[in-house]
């Protein structure tokens, strides 16, 4: 059996999977604000529930959080507190286990191929598009991190076929400019439409202003297809998956779904394209189920 932790906006989310992929327990803890030690302290609460109640488990522990291969802090959430730790050692010191870390769009790449939607595909890609950007590639169901483990950081990649508005300002607190998180994370959209009405609305207020003839939460919301588009174009481009996963609180935009396989034709360099463009499975605890699975595979 299979411990896997997610570190996730709010939450701490536990799973365990079994040798034969079952899905058989599952807590979560709330994320507090008060710094490394609580978080830490959290995590080693759920890992000794997690293995009083199933003494079998797996020592290693597989655990989806933000990587720390930017040593800044982000303002988007509270996580940024732990991009100055090393988050390896310290978990492994306080639960007194080895651990094996991947980011979210790892951790979702690997649930999509091994347990979701892209369990008959070859090659996966995956975007998480939420307060951070992250993305993840799974080959034949396994994970490829690459020779320096940064497979997917995409985030701080800058945004395919910029026009020349958006090569401007665009200051990302990674410390470059220009960057995709700038453009596709929450906190991009919502600065998106905040910088035309000075009005802030989250992405659902923007989704209903839109379909209530808001014309600017229009438009920012074409802008976001076109620039999800150019993003997914590229990484096709580069990896050609049969399947494109999209997670991340962005990709419940269901609109993504019609418009965006629309743009491709513009930036890919074929004409008649397979790749298949999907929303993450709608289930609870993927990224934990994913983190598990790293053990596992
Ligand atoms: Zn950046």
């Amino acid at each position: 059996m299979h411990l896997g932790l997610s570190i996730q906006n709010s939450l701490i989310d536990a799973a365990i999977v079994t040798n034969s992929s079952d899905f058989i327990w599952q807590k979560s803890y709330p994320l507090e604000e008060d710094g490394v030690p609580s978080l830490l302290k959290s995590c080693t609460a759920l890992v000794d529930m997690a293995s009083r109640n199933n003494p079998s488990l797996n020592q290693t522990v597989g655990i989806s959080v933000q990587t720390s291969f930017i040593n800044k802090t982000s303002p988007h959430d509270g996580l940024g507190r732990l991009a100055s730790v090393d988050m390896k050692t310290n978990l492994q010191a306080s639960l007194g286990r080895p651990v094996v870390l991947a980011s979210p769009g790892q951790a979702l790449a690997l649930y999509e191929s091994c347990f979701g939607k892209a369990q008959q595909s070859k090659v996966t890609c995956c975007l998480f598009l939420d307060n951070h950007v992250y993305g993840g590639v799974t080959f034949g169901q396994k994970l490829w991190r690459g020779a320096n483990n940064i497979v997917g950081e995409w985030g701080h990649m800058p945004l395919a076929w910029p026009v020349p508005h958006e090569l401007d300002g665009r200051d990302c607190w990674c410390g470059r400019n220009g960057c995709l998180e700038e453009f596709l994370s929450l906190g991009g959209l919502e600065n998106e439409y905040f910088n035309i009405t000075q009005t802030k609305l989250d992405i659902e207020a923007i989704a209903d202003a839109a379909d209530t003839s808001d014309l600017v939460a229009s438009s920012v919301l074409q802008v976001l297809d076109d620039r999800i588009g150019r993003t997914t174009a590229a990484i096709i481009n580069m990896f050609d998956p049969d399947v494109f996963v999209l997670g991340g609180r962005i990709a419940e935009l269901n609109r993504l779904y019609l418009n965006v396989p629309r743009k491709w034709p513009g930036y890919l360099l074929i004409e008649r394209n397979e790749t298949k463009l999907v929303q993450a499975s709608n289930v609870p605890f993927a990224l934990a189920q994913g983190a598990a699975w790293l053990v596992a595979s």
